[in-house]
């Protein structure tokens, strides 16, 4: 029989519940803060932010949380997503590892992010919510959100990073034809906004000042909604739903993973491939490595120290407790817009602390050179983010070549770079530079720590 590359699950198998890892861990991990009192928040306090079914979720101590049929609908548009065995990246690699990824580009905006902006707009719109307000980095989130929002006939008004407005016209052109209202970020609309700029005039934004204003604007109106694309827990549940369809597509290559590593920005492409296999692990029924990858530029868990946080750069958030660079750190402007978050989220910080995840950090350079590498063995560009993963998958399967060991990896090739290719441009033309934070930075930004 002839090998097989791509393992894919008919609709009917699409997983029909989203799983929240917090009750399998030893410890729950600790509560967000209100930054006044320095209390627990409680549902009250994010009322004016998220709709009730989010906030439910978002402190749910059940194990599964049923998914909505109106958002299986929506997600059977792309999923379930192909599992693909990366057998000319083998080849090429001359390793005897075996390499798979998850494919995530295949939804209609070419990232994970719809799977957890489709359930995020439903409950918005179920409970009466006219808009919704967000930020978005390197667009992708931007877009998803754009696309849910029309799918449930919602408003939506996001705030751009001023460097990726200017960079890629083409994500802001994608959120407007879905119908989404688009802003460069810091803005003259929020007060947050205006006040950057009165420090900063020629300010490129950050996703920490973009998360500022829209989270300004929603709790000014009682009608507007927050939706953030990354970090906190209800979003890392929703995107378990990769995980889910990945144990399923082992079962069918009647193989298990060794290693899993993901590209972390705020954690969510990471968590929703790895927790489902995390469960599976802490029953001891098999027993990957699990490593979490990040940019040189921004190393939040490698280099941050946990510790509780603002969310955002004016600090109009609850606190989280998570590895941070510091709330008003503005991260170089490296490639991998999705990346440059000075946070992360609190569940794999915690999961982090527990001992059972490791992190590494990759400068952008390697990034390219697997992103590269990868295209012209499978034929897929990857996002500036995911060649992380790559990278990291790639110094996984040459040190089994060296040792001789056939460890099967697996990753998630969490979006697609059709609308990133300048970034591949800069690469090509040897134009593209490490940026290694410095020390010096980095102790000046700790400092700031609430
Ligand atoms: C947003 C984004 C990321 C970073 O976010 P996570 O929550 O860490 O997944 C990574 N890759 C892509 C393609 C993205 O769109």
């Amino acid at each position: 029989m002839a090998e097989q590359t791509k393992y894919v699950l008919d609709e009917a198998d699409l997983p029909a519940r989203w799983y929240n890892v917090v009750p399998d861990l030893p410890e729950p991990p600790p509560p967000p803060l209100h930054p006044g009192t320095r209390e627990p928040v409680g549902p009250d306090d994010l009322a004016p932010l998220f709709p009730q079914a989010l906030i439910a979720q978002e402190v749910t101590a059940e194990r599964y949380v049923d998914i909505p049929e109106e958002v299986l609908e929506v997600y059977r548009l792309w999923r379930p997503s192909p599992l693909f065995r990366a057998r000319r990246l083998e080849k090429a690699l001359g390793t005897p590892a075996r390499i798979y990824y998850k494919y995530e580009g295949v939804s209609p905006v070419g990232s994970h992010k719809p799977n957890t902006a489709v359930p995020q707009a439903f409950y918005n719109a179920q409970e009466g919510v006219a808009r919704l307000t967000t930020e978005t980095g390197a667009g992708q989130w931007g877009s998803a959100l754009a696309f849910a929002c029309a799918q449930f006939g919602l408003e939506c008004e996001v705030w751009q990073v001023r460097a990726s407005y200017d960079q890629k016209p083409y994500r802001k052109l994608m959120m407007e034809t879905f119908g989404a209202t688009v802003h460069p970020s810091p803005s003259d609309l929020t007060e947050s906004g205006r006040a950057i700029l009165a420090a900063h005039p020629d300010s490129t934004g950050s996703l920490g000042i973009a998360i500022s204003e829209a989270v300004e604007q929603a709790a000014q109106d009682p009608d507007t909604r927050y939706a953030l694309g990354s970090v906190l827990n209800h979003v890392l549940l929703h995107q378990t739903i990769i995980g889910e369809e990945a144990l399923k597509q082992f079962e069918l290559a009647g193989d298990t993973p060794d290693v899993l590593v993901g590209c972390t920005g705020g954690g969510s492409n990471f968590g929703g491939l790895a927790f489902p296999f995390l469960r599976e692990k802490l029953a001891g029924r098999m027993d990957p490595v699990i490593r979490a990858v990040e940019p040189a530029a921004c190393p939040s868990l490698t280099r941050g120290k946990y510790a509780y946080d603002f969310g955002d750069t004016a600090g109009l958030t609850p606190l989280l407790k998570m590895h941070t660079l510091g709330h008003e750190f503005i991260p170089d402007p490296i490639h991998a817009g999705g990346l440059r978050y000075h946070g992360m989220s609190p569940l794999i910080s915690h999961i982090y602390e527990l001992g059972l995840i490791e992190a590494i950090a990759v400068g952008q350079q390697e990034c390219f050179a697997a992103g590269v590498r990868f295209a012209r063995s499978e034929g897929i560009i990857p996002a500036p983010e995911p060649t992380h993963a790559l990278a990291a998958c790639i110094q996984e399967a040459l040190r089994c070549k060296e040792t001789g060991e056939e460890k099967a990896i697996l990753t998630a090739l969490c979006g697609h770079a059709h609308l990133d290719l300048p970034a591949y441009g800069a690469y090509l033309a040897g134009d593209m530079v490490d940026n290694e934070l410095s020390a010096a930075t980095l102790e000046a930004s700790l400092a700031t720590l609430p």
